[in-house]
């Protein structure tokens, strides 16, 4: 027998910086006109944002003569899929995008992690930016190179880590935004105190009033705290082999409760559920005060959450079908995040589906 070895030990630097001001955007095109990523940009984003700021984006680029395309897909989060993936290929191929193109991902999440992906795959890969338009891309899917799609089995089942170069974030965004999205926003953003940060937990309870009306200075603020979050986390375990999980928390019966009701159900809310049932699991198991569980969801509650799904809706066996799809089953047990106190999460592998169960039926 003979053997060929192949060494291939990766040595790869995916460094990036996040940007976060009010102004941005309009000056994106000048940026890359001086500091180019590609000989052509395909900017992608949904047929919402599309319409309020993809024709002018487009125009940006055209008036300092770089090579740009805007390619659009229906809104929601039931376009984040296979299908549509493969239609923005094709339209990209159409129009002759090569490997020296760079993909704008515009919009919210699901234009982040759909246009994501396609860079990831297209031509085995080009660059790609993120410039998320809603909070919940800002402050958590533009940061971490997770792109995908969904399928019916489960979310984000189908995809790749891969990093974008760069992540601008204009508040300016917003504006426009609306406010049911800016509560799926802070919902991330209060997993990130929850997790990570009892201060930060502090600051949000104070402070979530003034940030619901806009407070630009405080939304800075908060946006940099929380994509710092999320970046340490990322930056300790870029592939999720072990502590990213904790950015799960909430999300294993979340994501099941949006696969479930096969995403009718905006993911804030299905994960304040969540976060919800784990914050109670946590406590019934002895980790945490029961204060803390309250404290939780007054503050999921304040911004209009929900902390439970009413039965006749969505049975428990129901959900529980769903989470055994989750990528965070392993050989049959499941990883379930839970809370010590606020602002120190913890991967428990001695969760059952049964003890889940009893929570969701209580
Ligand atoms: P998410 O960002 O919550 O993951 P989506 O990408 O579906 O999910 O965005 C939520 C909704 O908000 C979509 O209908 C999208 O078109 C819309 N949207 C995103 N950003 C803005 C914005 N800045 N202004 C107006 N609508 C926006
Ligand atoms: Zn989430």
């Amino acid at each position: 027998m003979e053997t060929v070895g192949v060494q291939l030990k990766e040595e790869t630097d995916n460094s990036y910086d996040i940007l976060i001001d009010g102004g941005l955007f309009n000056n994106l095109a000048a940026e890359l006109k001086n500091k180019p990523l590609g000989n052509a940009y395909a900017i992608i984003t949904d047929s919402n944002v599309g319409k309020i700021y993809g024709k002018k984006l487009v125009k940006n680029f055209q008036n300092k003569n770089l090579h740009a395309h805007l390619i659009t897909f229906p809104a929601g989060e039931k376009s984040k899929n296979r299908k549509i993936k493969e239609k923005i290929e094709n339209d990209m191929l159409k129009l002759a995008f090569g490997r020296d193109t760079c993909v704008i991902a515009l919009g919210g999440g699901v234009a982040g992690d759909v246009a994501g992906f396609v860079a990831a795959t297209y031509m085995r890969g080009i660059p790609y930016i993120q410039v998320p338009t809603s909070l919940l891309a800002m402050v958590d899917s533009s940061i971490g190179g997770k792109v995908g799609v969904d399928t019916e089995y489960a979310k984000n089942s189908i995809g790749a880590f891969y990093q974008p170069k760069k992540v601008i974030i204009d508040l300016n965004f917003l504006k426009t935004l609306p406010k049911e999205e800016l509560a799926n926003g802070l919902a991330e953003i209060i997993k990130h105190a929850l997790i990570k940060n009892k201060d930060f937990f502090h600051f949000l309870e104070k402070n979530i009033d003034d940030m619901l009306k806009l407070d630009f200075e405080l939304l800075k603020k908060t946006i940099k705290k929380s994509c710092e979050i999320k970046a340490s986390v990322v930056m300790q375990d870029e592939k999720e082999k072990g502590m990213r999980r904790i950015l799960n928390y909430g999300h294993t019966i979340g994501h099941a409760i949006e696969s479930a009701l096969n995403y009718g159900i905006s993911h804030g809310n299905a994960i304040a559920i969540g976060m919800s049932y784990a914050a109670k699991l946590s406590a019934k198991l002895g980790f945490l005060h029961e204060g803390s569980v309250i404290r939780q969801n007054n503050l999921l509650g304040h911004i209009g959450l929900p902390h439970r799904l009413s039965h006749h809706k969505l049975k428990p066996k129901k959900i529980l079908e769903y989470a055994q799809y989750d990528k965070k089953i392993i050989n049959g047990r499941i990883n379930f995040i839970l809370l010590k106190s606020i602002g120190d999460a913890f991967i428990s592998d001695k969760v059952t589906i049964d003890d889940i169960k009893k929570i969701m039926e209580e």
